[in-house]
């Protein structure tokens, strides 16, 4: 029987990358996980895939964040997901892992790409978790990916740090606001993590961000997934409100 075992999550984006890696450790740990994507269905049911074979449980749920109507679709099919498996729809685990990055100069945030960034990375959160709260029992978790650029300068991803600012303060209020019922939230700041970028194929580019973590290497989804697997299960019960660096020393200086 794994930590997680009779507990029922959901991952934000985890058709790829962190959120994939999370949803696997999840179900790892006993889980019934659901698989969140907008358009990348085929990623996500291979994650589904990944999970059964290992003798996990796991399904898809799709939903475009950021748009009008995001959080009523993604429960919609969440329910129906956990329903079918469970009778019932408790939600024990949020992880808020999708985001969107900006890239783009402090001069060349237009208006309409700034709102974009907000709408995924911290509107949608924020009425992920006030939707998620009327299906979460006590002793729930709530994890929230930031990124270690709310600490670190980096002038083109202006806009995409203030939304993770923003995403920072989920943890901070929420943690007081729930700690009554015993659920926790926190914050997991990720440095730079592989994912499907192609700037992850080119070495020099590779050699360059490994060498501002204190480990001399890039983050890979798996140990952020460790982390966020940590936080959901009961050895963290006593960590709420926390940010918690998984940068791999790149906050360090
Ligand atoms: P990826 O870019 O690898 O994957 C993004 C995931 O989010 C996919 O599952 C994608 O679904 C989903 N997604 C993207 N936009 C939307 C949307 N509008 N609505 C619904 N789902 C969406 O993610 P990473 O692993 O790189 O990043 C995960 C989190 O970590 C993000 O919040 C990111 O900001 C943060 N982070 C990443 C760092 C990094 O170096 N990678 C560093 C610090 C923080 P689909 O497959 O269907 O497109």
């Amino acid at each position: 029987m794994g930590r997680l075992t009779g507990k029922t999550a959901l991952v934000t984006g985890s058709s790829r990358g962190m959120g994939r890696a999370a949803a696997l450790r999840l179900a790892a740990d006993g889980a019934l996980v659901a698989v969140h994507y907008t358009s990348n269905e085929e990623a996500a049911a291979e994650v589904v895939e990944l999970i059964e074979k290992d003798g996990g449980r796991a399904f898809t749920v799709r939903a475009e964040l950021g748009v009008p109507g995001d959080v009523h679709e993604l429960f919609l099919g969440l329910e129906e997901g956990l329903r079918e498996r469970t009778g019932g729809t408790d939600l024990n685990i949020l992880v808020n892992n999708a985001g969107v990055m900006g890239g783009v100069k402090p001069e060349e945030t237009t208006p309409e790409k700034f709102d974009r960034v907000f709408a995924v990375n911290a509107r949608a959160p924020f009425f992920l978790i006030q939707r998620a709260l009327k299906n979460m029992p006590d002793g729930g978790r709530i994890i929230n990916i930031s990124s270690g650029l709310t600490r670190f300068a980096n002038p083109d991803e202006i806009a995409y740090a203030m939304s993770k600012g923003a995403v920072e303060q989920l943890a901070l209020h929420f943690a007081k606001y729930l700690g009554p019922r015993g659920i926790t939230v926190n914050s997991v700041a990720p440095g730079i993590t592989r994912n499907d970028n192609p700037v992850f194929q080119i070495p020099e580019a590779v050699e360059q961000m490994s060498g501002l973590s204190a480990f001399g290497r890039v983050g890979e989804p798996e140990d952020v997934a460790d982390v966020v697997a940590f936080l959901a299960s009961d050895d963290a019960r006593w960590i709420t409100g926390s940010f918690v660096d998984a940068t791999g020393g790149t906050l360090l200086g």
